[in-house]
Protein backbone atom coordinates (compact mmCIF):
# COMPACT_ATOMS: atom_id res chain seq x y z
CA UNK A 1 0.00 0.00 0.00
CA UNK A 2 1.56 3.73 -0.80
CA UNK A 3 0.93 6.14 1.73
CA UNK A 4 0.77 10.09 -0.10
CA UNK A 5 2.28 11.65 2.93
CA UNK A 6 3.27 15.14 2.88
CA UNK A 7 6.87 16.04 2.73
CA UNK A 8 7.01 17.69 5.99
CA UNK A 9 5.35 14.91 8.02
CA UNK A 10 8.89 12.94 7.08
CA UNK A 11 11.31 14.44 9.30
CA UNK A 12 8.87 13.79 12.00
CA UNK A 13 8.30 10.52 11.36
CA UNK A 14 11.90 9.92 11.27
CA UNK A 15 12.20 11.25 14.70
CA UNK A 16 9.65 9.01 16.31
CA UNK A 17 11.75 6.24 14.79
CA UNK A 18 15.04 7.03 16.74
CA UNK A 19 15.59 4.51 19.64
CA UNK A 20 15.54 7.04 21.89
CA UNK A 21 12.42 8.16 21.78
CA UNK A 22 11.22 4.73 20.49
CA UNK A 23 13.20 3.45 24.37
CA UNK A 24 11.82 6.34 26.60
CA UNK A 25 10.98 4.15 29.88
CA UNK A 26 9.75 5.54 32.94
CA UNK A 27 11.67 3.22 34.85
CA UNK A 28 15.09 3.96 33.18
CA UNK A 29 14.92 7.27 32.62
CA UNK A 30 18.01 9.22 33.43
CA UNK A 31 18.20 10.84 36.63
CA UNK A 32 20.96 12.88 37.59
CA UNK A 33 23.34 15.03 39.72
CA UNK A 34 26.90 15.85 40.17
CA UNK A 35 27.93 12.56 40.46
CA UNK A 36 26.21 10.41 37.59
CA UNK A 37 28.18 11.31 34.39
CA UNK A 38 31.12 9.50 36.81
CA UNK A 39 28.64 6.58 37.94
CA UNK A 40 27.88 5.93 34.10
CA UNK A 41 31.45 5.52 32.80
CA UNK A 42 31.39 2.01 30.89
CA UNK A 43 33.32 -0.59 32.03
CA UNK A 44 32.80 -4.38 31.51
CA UNK A 45 31.20 -6.94 33.90
CA UNK A 46 34.29 -8.58 35.99
CA UNK A 47 35.05 -12.26 37.07
CA UNK A 48 35.49 -12.36 40.91
CA UNK A 49 35.87 -15.52 42.16
CA UNK A 50 33.64 -19.33 41.23
CA UNK A 51 30.22 -17.33 39.36
CA UNK A 52 30.68 -14.13 41.33
CA UNK A 53 30.92 -11.28 38.88
CA UNK A 54 31.22 -7.36 39.81
CA UNK A 55 28.81 -5.78 36.89
CA UNK A 56 28.02 -1.83 37.26
CA UNK A 57 30.19 1.27 35.84
CA UNK A 58 33.78 2.68 36.41
CA UNK A 59 32.26 4.20 39.74
CA UNK A 60 29.80 2.35 40.61
CA UNK A 61 29.23 -1.21 41.78
CA UNK A 62 26.78 -4.05 41.03
CA UNK A 63 27.76 -8.17 41.42
CA UNK A 64 25.71 -10.68 39.64
CA UNK A 65 26.05 -14.29 41.50
CA UNK A 66 25.74 -17.09 38.91
CA UNK A 67 24.45 -19.84 41.03
CA UNK A 68 24.12 -22.50 38.88
CA UNK A 69 20.19 -22.27 38.91
CA UNK A 70 19.09 -18.26 37.99
CA UNK A 71 21.08 -15.57 38.70
CA UNK A 72 21.17 -13.44 41.74
CA UNK A 73 21.59 -9.71 41.79
CA UNK A 74 22.79 -7.31 44.52
CA UNK A 75 22.01 -3.75 43.58
CA UNK A 76 21.00 -2.17 40.35
CA UNK A 77 22.50 1.14 40.06
CA UNK A 78 20.53 4.31 38.69
CA UNK A 79 17.60 3.73 36.76
CA UNK A 80 19.40 4.27 34.04
CA UNK A 81 22.37 1.59 34.72
CA UNK A 82 19.29 -0.88 34.70
CA UNK A 83 19.87 -1.70 30.71
CA UNK A 84 23.79 -1.56 31.16
CA UNK A 85 23.22 -4.19 33.78
CA UNK A 86 21.13 -6.33 31.58
CA UNK A 87 23.76 -5.83 28.72
CA UNK A 88 26.68 -6.83 31.02
CA UNK A 89 24.51 -10.05 32.21
CA UNK A 90 23.97 -11.18 28.39
CA UNK A 91 27.48 -9.97 28.47
CA UNK A 92 28.61 -13.04 30.67
CA UNK A 93 26.44 -15.53 29.12
CA UNK A 94 22.92 -15.07 30.45
CA UNK A 95 19.31 -13.87 30.13
CA UNK A 96 17.89 -11.63 31.83
CA UNK A 97 14.93 -13.97 32.64
CA UNK A 98 17.50 -15.80 34.59
CA UNK A 99 17.53 -13.31 37.28
CA UNK A 100 15.78 -14.92 40.44
CA UNK A 101 16.39 -11.96 43.30
CA UNK A 102 17.32 -8.62 43.48
CA UNK A 103 19.33 -7.98 46.88
CA UNK A 104 19.53 -4.41 47.72
CA UNK A 105 21.90 -2.42 50.27
CA UNK A 106 20.03 0.39 51.09
CA UNK A 107 17.02 2.54 49.05
CA UNK A 108 19.51 5.74 47.44
CA UNK A 109 18.77 6.75 44.24
CA UNK A 110 22.44 5.66 43.03
CA UNK A 111 22.18 1.59 44.25
CA UNK A 112 18.08 0.72 43.82
CA UNK A 113 17.29 3.04 41.05
CA UNK A 114 17.63 0.42 38.79
CA UNK A 115 15.39 -2.54 41.10
CA UNK A 116 12.61 -1.53 39.31
CA UNK A 117 13.33 -2.19 35.77
CA UNK A 118 15.32 -4.73 36.50
CA UNK A 119 12.61 -6.46 38.78
CA UNK A 120 10.04 -5.61 36.23
CA UNK A 121 12.12 -7.20 33.02
CA UNK A 122 13.62 -10.17 34.67
CA UNK A 123 10.23 -10.97 36.96
CA UNK A 124 12.90 -11.36 39.77
CA UNK A 125 11.86 -10.59 43.50
CA UNK A 126 13.28 -7.74 45.63
CA UNK A 127 14.74 -8.67 48.67
CA UNK A 128 16.05 -6.16 51.18
CA UNK A 129 15.53 -5.47 55.15
CA UNK A 130 12.23 -4.32 56.32
CA UNK A 131 12.36 -0.50 56.62
CA UNK A 132 14.71 -1.07 52.99
CA UNK A 133 11.44 -2.55 51.83
CA UNK A 134 9.04 -0.09 52.95
CA UNK A 135 11.24 2.39 51.39
CA UNK A 136 11.61 0.79 47.82
CA UNK A 137 7.72 0.68 48.21
CA UNK A 138 7.61 4.23 48.26
CA UNK A 139 10.56 5.18 45.78
CA UNK A 140 13.21 6.16 48.74
CA UNK A 141 13.70 6.79 53.29
CA UNK A 142 11.62 9.37 54.26
CA UNK A 143 12.85 12.60 56.30
CA UNK A 144 14.29 10.36 58.88
CA UNK A 145 17.12 10.17 56.75
CA UNK A 146 19.92 12.39 57.82
CA UNK A 147 20.59 12.65 53.85
CA UNK A 148 16.65 13.31 52.82
CA UNK A 149 16.97 17.05 51.47
CA UNK A 150 19.88 15.53 48.62
CA UNK A 151 18.26 12.45 47.83
CA UNK A 152 15.86 12.39 45.20
CA UNK A 153 12.92 9.73 44.54
CA UNK A 154 13.30 6.93 42.37
CA UNK A 155 11.36 4.22 40.39
CA UNK A 156 9.86 2.01 42.97
CA UNK A 157 9.72 -1.91 42.35
CA UNK A 158 7.35 -4.17 42.81
CA UNK A 159 7.35 -7.40 44.22
CA UNK A 160 8.94 -6.85 47.24
CA UNK A 161 10.05 -9.50 50.52
CA UNK A 162 11.71 -8.55 53.80
CA UNK A 163 14.14 -10.25 54.95
CA UNK A 164 15.56 -10.45 58.59
CA UNK A 165 19.18 -10.18 60.05
CA UNK A 166 20.86 -13.20 59.60
CA UNK A 167 18.35 -14.55 56.96
CA UNK A 168 19.25 -16.73 54.12
CA UNK A 169 18.52 -16.99 50.33
CA UNK A 170 19.51 -20.09 48.91
CA UNK A 171 19.22 -20.68 45.44
CA UNK A 172 21.61 -23.07 43.16
CA UNK A 173 24.90 -24.21 45.17
CA UNK A 174 24.98 -20.55 46.65
CA UNK A 175 23.17 -19.43 50.28
CA UNK A 176 23.58 -15.67 50.69
CA UNK A 177 22.99 -13.96 54.00
CA UNK A 178 21.86 -10.76 55.12
CA UNK A 179 23.56 -8.60 57.30
CA UNK A 180 22.28 -5.76 58.84
CA UNK A 181 24.59 -2.63 59.16
CA UNK A 182 22.48 0.51 59.67
CA UNK A 183 23.82 3.91 59.77
CA UNK A 184 23.98 5.07 56.14
CA UNK A 185 20.51 4.24 55.92
CA UNK A 186 18.37 2.93 59.03
CA UNK A 187 18.06 0.01 56.60
CA UNK A 188 21.56 -0.44 55.09
CA UNK A 189 22.36 -4.40 54.63
CA UNK A 190 25.13 -5.96 53.66
CA UNK A 191 25.44 -9.81 51.88
CA UNK A 192 27.96 -12.25 51.89
CA UNK A 193 27.92 -15.28 50.19
CA UNK A 194 30.02 -18.27 49.32
CA UNK A 195 31.68 -18.14 45.73
CA UNK A 196 33.23 -21.40 44.92
CA UNK A 197 35.76 -21.93 42.04
CA UNK A 198 35.96 -25.78 40.61
CA UNK A 199 40.11 -25.55 40.50
CA UNK A 200 40.16 -23.25 43.30
CA UNK A 201 37.72 -23.90 46.08
CA UNK A 202 35.29 -21.33 47.67
CA UNK A 203 35.40 -18.17 49.51
CA UNK A 204 33.14 -15.48 51.03
CA UNK A 205 32.43 -12.65 49.44
CA UNK A 206 31.13 -9.45 50.84
CA UNK A 207 29.01 -7.11 49.51
CA UNK A 208 29.04 -3.95 52.29
CA UNK A 209 26.73 -1.59 52.46
CA UNK A 210 28.11 1.91 52.19
CA UNK A 211 28.47 3.33 56.14
CA UNK A 212 29.85 6.76 55.12
CA UNK A 213 28.92 9.48 57.42
CA UNK A 214 27.39 11.86 54.82
CA UNK A 215 24.29 14.44 55.63
CA UNK A 216 22.58 16.94 54.38
CA UNK A 217 23.71 20.55 55.43
CA UNK A 218 23.07 21.53 59.10
CA UNK A 219 22.71 17.77 59.91
CA UNK A 220 24.85 17.32 62.78
CA UNK A 221 26.39 13.83 63.75
CA UNK A 222 26.87 15.24 67.41
CA UNK A 223 23.59 16.57 67.60
CA UNK A 224 22.55 14.59 70.78
CA UNK A 225 18.86 14.07 69.20
CA UNK A 226 21.02 11.92 66.67
CA UNK A 227 22.77 9.45 69.01
CA UNK A 228 20.86 6.27 67.91
CA UNK A 229 22.21 6.70 64.27
CA UNK A 230 25.27 7.51 65.00
CA UNK A 231 25.72 4.49 67.70
CA UNK A 232 24.34 2.17 64.99
CA UNK A 233 27.21 3.26 62.76
CA UNK A 234 29.37 2.02 65.48
CA UNK A 235 27.79 -1.04 66.22
CA UNK A 236 27.91 -1.58 62.47
CA UNK A 237 31.69 -0.89 61.96
CA UNK A 238 32.49 -3.05 64.74
CA UNK A 239 29.98 -5.69 62.79
CA UNK A 240 31.28 -5.16 59.54
CA UNK A 241 35.53 -5.56 60.59
CA UNK A 242 33.92 -9.00 62.00
CA UNK A 243 32.26 -10.42 59.05
CA UNK A 244 33.74 -13.88 57.41
CA UNK A 245 34.98 -11.37 54.27
CA UNK A 246 38.06 -13.36 51.87
CA UNK A 247 36.87 -10.70 48.91
CA UNK A 248 35.45 -7.22 49.75
CA UNK A 249 33.01 -6.17 47.41
CA UNK A 250 31.20 -2.42 47.74
CA UNK A 251 29.25 -0.05 45.75
CA UNK A 252 31.06 2.84 45.65
CA UNK A 253 34.53 1.52 44.51
CA UNK A 254 36.88 4.24 46.66
CA UNK A 255 34.80 2.37 50.05
CA UNK A 256 36.70 -0.73 49.42
CA UNK A 257 40.00 1.04 47.94
CA UNK A 258 39.25 -1.19 44.79
CA UNK A 259 40.08 1.59 42.20
CA UNK A 260 43.12 -0.01 40.98
CA UNK A 261 41.73 -3.62 41.18
CA UNK A 262 39.12 -2.83 38.95
CA UNK A 263 41.19 -0.91 36.69
CA UNK A 264 43.67 -3.93 36.30
CA UNK A 265 41.03 -6.59 36.08
CA UNK A 266 39.64 -4.38 33.01
CA UNK A 267 43.34 -4.58 31.24
CA UNK A 268 43.17 -8.07 32.30
CA UNK A 269 40.70 -9.88 34.44
CA UNK A 270 43.15 -13.16 34.93
CA UNK A 271 45.85 -10.80 36.18
CA UNK A 272 43.65 -9.90 39.39
CA UNK A 273 43.75 -11.38 42.94
CA UNK A 274 40.15 -9.88 44.27
CA UNK A 275 41.03 -11.96 47.84
CA UNK A 276 42.23 -10.16 50.71
CA UNK A 277 41.24 -11.01 54.39
CA UNK A 278 42.05 -8.24 55.81
CA UNK A 279 39.45 -6.27 53.45
CA UNK A 280 36.31 -5.58 55.46
CA UNK A 281 37.91 -4.69 58.76
CA UNK A 282 40.23 -2.28 57.05
CA UNK A 283 36.58 -0.73 55.46
CA UNK A 284 35.50 -0.70 58.69
CA UNK A 285 38.66 1.41 60.19
CA UNK A 286 37.83 4.10 57.23
CA UNK A 287 34.75 4.23 57.61
CA UNK A 288 35.22 4.54 61.62
CA UNK A 289 37.66 7.28 61.11
CA UNK A 290 35.60 9.16 58.44
CA UNK A 291 32.73 8.99 61.32
CA UNK A 292 35.34 10.20 64.19
CA UNK A 293 36.45 13.67 62.09
CA UNK A 294 32.74 14.44 61.27
CA UNK A 295 32.45 14.47 64.41
CA UNK A 296 35.89 16.23 65.55
CA UNK A 297 34.60 18.73 63.06
CA UNK A 298 31.18 19.39 64.35
CA UNK A 299 32.43 20.21 67.64
CA UNK A 300 35.29 22.55 66.32
CA UNK A 301 32.60 24.35 64.91
CA UNK A 302 30.90 25.10 67.63
ZN1 LIG B 1 23.65 6.24 50.05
Amino acid sequence: MKHALPLLALPLLAQLATPALAADDPLTRPMKSSYTDRWMEPRPALPVWGGTWLTGSLHLNTAVIDTGAGLIVVDAGLPQSAPVLEAQIASIGHKVKDVRYILVTEAHFDHAGGVAALARDSGATVIASPYTVAALARGGTGKEDQQHDDLQAFPAPKKLRAIRDGGVIRLGHTSVTARFTPGHTIGSTSWVWNACDKAKGCRTVTFLASMSAVSQDGWLFSDPAHAAITTSYRASFKKAAALPCDILLTGHPEHGQADDKIAAAIRDPKSVDWQDKTACAAAAGRFTAMLDKRIAKEQAAK
